[in-house]
């Protein structure tokens, strides 16, 4: 491990009482799909967003902004409680804009929320699987053998035991971070592929599926810097036989979730099919490494679609299909998404067109 943190040493001085003050940690999406931030002190507990002030950042240091118009407005939009300070400290998801008051290009949530606030009474839920891959600082899998490989896929899938699961710790204090944050974390599994991992966010409603997927990713990256991990969110960070990582999205509207809602998933899956190259442009960089038709996915060039099927774009899940009710499986973005462009499309097209 080339980094070190020192928890021991750190310990006494969070424990020391820091008065009426809070810490409050702005995190924000930078120019290339990466997560930033930084902290200001709040004189005092902070209960709404109102509470917040507009801050602003060097765009030029973060791929967002040039040099010479470099201020970028940092407005805050939600708020978890931090796993890291603790008390009452927060960490600020904050949306960025131009000092023109445009959106910034990295802005997608700006458009998103516009989708969301045109069909607040049809109550769209998602659910998103995050796969990721972990890696040492040296570039190689983390606990896969240096200079080598494991053996072949097969017992790492919801695996149990040494030398079939790897960052076992790291995954647990992710999983009870987010939840003291208040992420609408849903449940974590070991991948098929070693040292790849997921966990589920939902289901969660509008607009919030993009703030706490992302917030759930900050608190994963911290979290690994910790333990001297580098999380890769490529898509296939590892080309041959092993397999890639997704970022399934699982949908429904109230109509879905309703007896006879087969019918509302069936009718949704028709318009998602007249729209497979427009999702396809916003699913993810990098993702026709990903989605070839094999390793349990539909081929990036054509749509598809059935029960239980993960060879197919959407999959209506078995449950679904035999309780008449209940939700789609988008099976094609990819691990590294923007979830507001991909929340924003799907109900775009299912709800909108
Ligand atoms: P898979 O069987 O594909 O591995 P997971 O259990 O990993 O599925 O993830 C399913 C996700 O779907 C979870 O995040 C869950 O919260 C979400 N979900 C469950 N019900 C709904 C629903 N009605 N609408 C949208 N998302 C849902
Ligand atoms: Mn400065
Ligand atoms: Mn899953
Ligand atoms: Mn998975
Ligand atoms: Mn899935």
């Amino acid at each position: 491990m080339t980094q070190h943190y020192h928890p021991d040493l750190l310990a006494p001085f969070l424990a020391l009482p820091q008065g009426d003050k809070i810490q409050a940690e702005y995190v924000w999406i930078d120019g290339d799909g990466g997560l930033r931030s930084k902290t200001t002190t709040v004189t005092k507990k902070v209960t709404s967003i109102n509470d917040l002030r507009v801050w602003d950042f060097d765009g030029s240091s973060t791929n967002q902004a040039p040099g010479n118009d470099s201020d970028i407005y940092l407005r805050p939009a939600a708020i978890f409680k931090d796993p890291f300070r603790g008390g009452d400290n927060i960490l600020v998801l904050a949306e960025c804009y131009n000092n023109d008051g445009t959106p910034n290009r990295t802005n997608y949530r700006y458009h998103a929320k516009k989708i969301m606030d045109q069909v607040k009474e049809l109550e769209p839920w998602f659910g998103i699987e995050q796969e990721y891959t972990l890696f040492d600082m040296d570039g190689t899998p983390y606990g896969w053998p240096k200079g080598g490989f494991p053996g072949p896929q097969g017992p790492y899938y919801c695996g149990a035991g040494a030398g079939k699961v790897f960052a076992r710790d790291l995954i647990e204090a992710h999983y009870r971070a987010c939840l003291y944050a208040g992420i609408n974390i849903s449940g974590i599994n070991a991948e098929v592929m070693p040292s790849q991992w997921e966990f589920q966010v939902g289901p969660c409603e509008g607009i919030s599926m993009g703030d706490h997927l992302w917030m759930s990713r900050y608190l994963l990256v911290r979290i690994a810097e910790q333990w001297g991990i580098k999380v890769s969110f490529h898509p296939k960070p590892l080309q041959g036989d092993w397999n890639g990582a997704g970022a399934h999205t699982n949908y429904s509207t109230k109509a879905m979730r309703e007896a006879g809602g087969l019918k509302a998933i069936e009718a949704a899956i028709e318009k998602l099919a007249t729209r497979h190259d427009e999702h396809i442009a916003v699913y993810g960089e990098d993702n026709d490494l990903r989605l070839t038709g094999r390793h349990e996915t539909g081929h990036i060039g054509s749509f598809s679609s059935g029960v239980a099927n993960r060879g197919a774009s959407i999959r209506i899940p078995r449950h679904v299909a035999s309780q008449g009710m209940g939700y789609l499986e988008d099976r094609r973005p990819a691990s590294n998404i923007d979830p507001y462009r991909v929340t924003g499309i799907i109900v775009e097209t299912t709800c909108l067109l």
